[in-house]
């Protein structure tokens, strides 16, 4: 298929921090006053930066940057490129698509420092969602990591993920529900708590170059839609959780620790997800 290079000028960046360069630990990504997670933080915003110059350099003319990890504050008014704006806060119905449906189409989307899926082994800070609440999650029936779900959500509104970067586990998923996006690997996790990784430097280079690539590959690219109605089945860490979350509508239980959250389109699926997300944090706090 012909690239037609300039017409994808819309560029949504979803930002997550797990699959940035050099992250190995919970303690480098938990939003506090310490030196670890201030360096990520700057890792992060590097990398968000790396993104932008590519695709502006490559006839983007609008971008969005969406904070996509914890609390969804790590890089709201310190240096991001002035051309994009950034949706911060976690309080979002979207969550970590917030402000994927304002880009003017045709447009792509980035996934950016994602990580492996709570079932991947070799993978640095493996999770769905919420480590304390997902112990494993499948999208009609397929195994999902964040990848997946967010790729099927992205792919509702007509928009393609062209670029991904992360650990192998993480690219390993994105190879199989969006295998046109440009990967960008990180580092070769070696387990939950350990990784070989490249520089952050030349993290930030091949994620500059890919990011032109990404942008031109729109062309050639498809979203990734998921036949509906749309089930996604959860086995939760406890019953306990478990049996608060067949209170909500939509949700049935299947099991001791499982559930099944049915809804009519992606849409609609993520935000009970993202309601049962809200639900367990607010009984665990
Ligand atoms: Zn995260």
């Amino acid at each position: 298929m012909q690239v037609r290079q300039g017409r994808y000028t819309a560029v949504y960046v979803s930002a997550d921090m797990e699959g940035c360069a050099d992250v190995v630990h919970w303690d480098e990504v938990k939003p506090a006053p310490h030196d670890a997670y201030r360096r990520t933080r700057s890792v992060l915003i590097a990398e968000v930066n790396a993104v932008l110059a590519g695709a502006f350099e490559s006839g983007a003319v609008s971008a969005v940057v969406n904070d996509a990890h914890a609390a969804m504050r790590n890089v709201s008014g310190q240096g991001i490129d002035p051309r994009a704006r950034v949706v911060t806060g976690a309080s979002k119905p979207l969550y970590m698509l917030e402000g994927v449906t304002d880009l003017a189409p045709p447009a792509v989307a980035f996934f950016l420092g994602y990580h492996g899926a709570v079932h991947a082994q070799e993978a640095v800070l493996a999770h769905t969602y919420s480590p304390r609440l997902i112990f494993a999650c499948r999208l009609n029936g397929i195994p999902a990591g964040e990848v997946t779900l967010n790729a099927a959500l992205a792919g509702h509104f007509g928009i393609p993920v062209t670029l991904v970067s992360g650990d192998q586990t993480t690219l390993e998923e994105a190879a199989r529900v969006v295998p046109w996006a440009v990967r960008v690997q990180t580092k070769r996790s070696l387990g939950y708590y350990a990784a070989v990784c490249l520089s952050g430097q030349e993290v930030c280079e091949r994620l500059r170059a890919a990011a032109g690539q990404a942008v031109a590959a729109g062309a050639q690219s498809r979203p990734y839609r998921v036949a509906t109605p749309v089930e996604i089945a959860i086995d939760t860490l406890t019953t306990a959780q478990a049996d608060v979350a067949e209170l909500l509508p939509g949700i049935r239980r299947t099991g001791g620790r499982s559930i099944v959250l049915s809804a009519p389109d992606m849409p609609a699926a993520y935000r009970l997800l993202r309601a049962l997300l809200a639900c367990n944090a607010a009984i665990s706090s």
